[in-house]
């Protein structure tokens, strides 16, 4: 093996659950300089397990236990719990004790359910990123509605403009296949006539997409009271429509921006600082998209690029990284690896 292809599959362990990898070089004391001063964690559901044999977003749940217990250790590895507002005064202090930051997207309600008394119990701040059209129920999630309606048939077709593609879902793999094939279609373009397809193909199948969104995310009433009731809690804004940015029009981009922003301020009294982008990676963060943030008043913006904050991710702050805690991989030993940095160094070179 030459070194160009040790470094490849270092990396690709990184990235694809390498989190073994990283936990047994952090046990060795390898590579201790990966941690960073501090970093932001991305969480979405915080719920107990429902068990299920399809799960395709699996990824985006953790259960409250493994929450509390990533605080429990995080508190127990000297780190302090900080706003995300504070992050660039974090960074500006090289004295400090490493800081790490919880951030919520989408506004589910579980996370008033489950999560908030969690972090009031420790003194966790966090920020709970809203997308206006879900709270407003005017818009969908594409992959619950595809899981919801995958996972209830035996057999799928779907239509998205170039013919039908059937899909026998009996067996797991079946469905995981279905669910790749509009995932496919969405990762793309400007995902709205997808959206719609998908839409009408699970309204003709007796599954009702808006009802998802209705049962899933907190309501303007629910963000209003969570947040003038719970001062540990700050809203950011999570666009409208939570469309991949980097394939719209920069007219539409500030628009989504703007009103988003509207929004959370019509909730909290206070116009937000912060902004996460939808799925946070290539499909909405580029140089364009990170500058109209910028123009539109926020100071900080997050991305899903996985990697602890090093001094140099000061120098953009419109595209932060952030940790995912993976529903995946809910053991200590992962949040050890994770906290260690190491799994980002090896994968990014950050440092
Ligand atoms: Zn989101």
């Amino acid at each position: 093996m030459t070194k160009a292809d040790f470094k490849r599959l270092v990396r690709r362990l990184a990235i694809t659950g390498g989190l073994e990898v990283a936990h047994g070089l952090a046990k060795l004391g390898i590579l201790a300089s990966a941690r960073g001063r501090g970093m932001i964690l991305t969480l979405h559901h915080v719920q107990p397990f429902r068990p299920a044999a399809f799960a395709p977003n699996r990824h985006l749940e953790i259960t409250p236990d493994f929450l509390e217990n990533t605080i429990l250790q995080l508190k127990a590895a000297g780190f302090r719990f900080a706003r995300l507002e504070d992050v660039p005064t974090l960074m500006a202090d090289d004295t400090a004790a490493p800081f790490v930051v919880f951030t919520l997207d989408d506004g589910f309600r579980n996370n008033a359910e489950h999560a908030v008394p969690i972090f009031e119990r420790h003194g966790v701040p966090c920020t709970i990123f809203v997308c206006k059209g879900l709270s407003e129920r005017s818009h969908t999630m594409w992959w619950e509605t595809a899981a919801a309606l995958i996972g209830a048939n035996d057999r799928v077709a779907f239509d998205f403009g170039d013919g039908e593609s059937g899909f026998d879902t009996r067996t797991l793999s079946g469905k995981l296949g279905a669910f790749d094939h509009v995932c496919k279609q969405i990762f793309v373009r400007d995902e709205t006539p997808a959206i719609e397809r998908l839409n009408a193909t699970a309204y003709s199948a007796g599954i009702d997409p808006h009802a998802i969104v209705a049962d899933a995310v907190m309501n303007a009433d629910e963000l209003r009271a969570l947040v003038n009731n719970h001062p540990l809690v700050t809203l950011g804004a999570h666009t409208v429509s939570h469309r991949g940015l980097g394939f719209l029009p920069d007219e539409v981009v500030l628009e989504e921006l703007n009103h988003s922003a509207d929004y959370v301020a019509s909730l909290s009294g206070t116009r937000p600082t912060t902004f996460a982008y939808p799925y946070g990676d290539t499909r909405s963060v580029t140089p364009k998209t990170a500058a109209l943030a910028d123009w539109a008043g926020f100071k900080l913006s997050v991305t899903t690029k996985p990697a602890t904050l090093c001094p140099k991710a000061m120098s953009a702050p419109q595209s932060l990284p952030r940790l995912s805690l993976n529903g995946f991989y809910q053991k200590p030993r992962y949040v050890t690896a994770l906290v260690s940095g190491i799994p980002s160094k090896l994968a990014y070179g950050c440092g």
